[in-house]
């Protein structure tokens, strides 16, 4: 069997196309221009990276991009205090903390320091309880991303064996949760999960979500297994051995261009969601005294 390929770059494109003609539509009819604003703590060169690449993106859309970046010796309370500012600055729409954060910050006090309302890429424990009770609200971007991929290829999840391969509370566990809510069974393994192989080779879908290049062997794969690889490794190499994989399984993502454009292409569309709800609730002006 030869796998045919998740692709995410067009769907993805669509996506930030749609993002862009409403982020438009909301400047025309409102004067609002939604913007994301960005924290870096440090100068990792790779979250640079991945910043200056979503910076970019929104550009391309028509959404304003603010840029902050701090000291790498940024304390847990000057990280908060930044975030808890942008909370409050009615001219910022979205907030995205890059992580990993350094390590003398309490990563979980700085995401929730980020307003709810504000939290485009999921990661606030509001976003999370969201995810969790099936409820509306902002997704994780990667789980969101993924969930999306596997509708736009009529991915059949209801009753559906998922198996999710790491517990990250950006990417796997929500990603289970999002398959919950689609009435996937859904598995998480992690790095104490004994007997793994033999688990994988139940699942009907595997999000590899683990960090580690090749890990899933296409020994490990049940033959016509959907295998959505989240993992991104030095080098361009997911957590799947991609060409094992499409050897036994029905569909794979590819990468890069599978898991990846979808992810910053949820994070444009709910920075315009964002907008265009905070232009809904914002206190408008009274007549003849504005
Ligand atoms: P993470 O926080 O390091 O979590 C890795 C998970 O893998 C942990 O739950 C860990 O288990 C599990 N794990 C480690 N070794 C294992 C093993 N031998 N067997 C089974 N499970 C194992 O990583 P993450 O942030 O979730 O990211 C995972 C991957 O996705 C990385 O490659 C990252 O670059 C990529 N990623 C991609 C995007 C994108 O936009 N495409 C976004 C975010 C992340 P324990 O919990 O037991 O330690």
């Amino acid at each position: 069997m030869t796998a045919e390929l998740m692709i995410g770059t067009e769907l993805a494109a669509e996506m930030v196309a749609n993002a862009a003609t409403r982020a438009g539509r909301l400047r025309a009819e409102t004067g609002v221009q939604p913007c994301l604003a960005t924290v870096l703590v440090g100068d990792d060169p790779a979250s640079a990276t991945y910043v200056r690449m979503k910076q970019n993106r929104c550009r391309k859309a028509g959404i304003e991009s603010r840029s902050v970046v701090l000291p790498a010796a940024t304390t847990t309370a000057e990280l908060v205090a930044e975030l808890a500012k942008l909370s409050n600055d009615p001219s910022v729409h979205g907030i995205l903390l890059q992580h990993p954060v350094p390590g003398q910050i309490d990563e979980r006090a700085a995401f929730e320091a980020i307003d709810p309302g504000k939290d485009v890429d999921g990661v606030t424990m509001h976003a999370f309880a969201a995810m969790a009770f099936g409820e509306p609200g902002f997704r994780s971007c990667t789980p969101g991303g993924i969930l999306r991929l596997l509708q736009a290829y009529d991915v059949p999840l209801s009753g559906a064996h998922a198996v999710v391969i790491g517990r990250s509370p950006i990417l796997g566990k929500p990603a289970g949760m999002l398959l919950l809510a689609s009435d996937a069974t859904v598995t998480y393994t992690h790095s104490r999960t004994v007997g793994l192989p033999d688990i994988v080779r139940t699942a009907d879908i595997v999000v590899a979500a683990v960090g580690k290049p090749n890990f899933v062997r296409g020994e490990w794969l049940k033959p016509g297994a959907v295998v959505v690889d989240a993992g991104y490794n030095e080098g361009n190499v997911g957590d799947v051995h991609f060409a094992e994989a499409t050897a036994v399984a029905r569909l794979v993502t590819p990468v890069p261009g599978g898991v990846g454009p979808m992810t910053i292409a949820l994070l444009l569309e709910q920075t315009v969601d964002a907008a265009q709800a905070q232009s809904e609730t914002a206190v408008q002006p009274v007549a003849g005294l504005a």
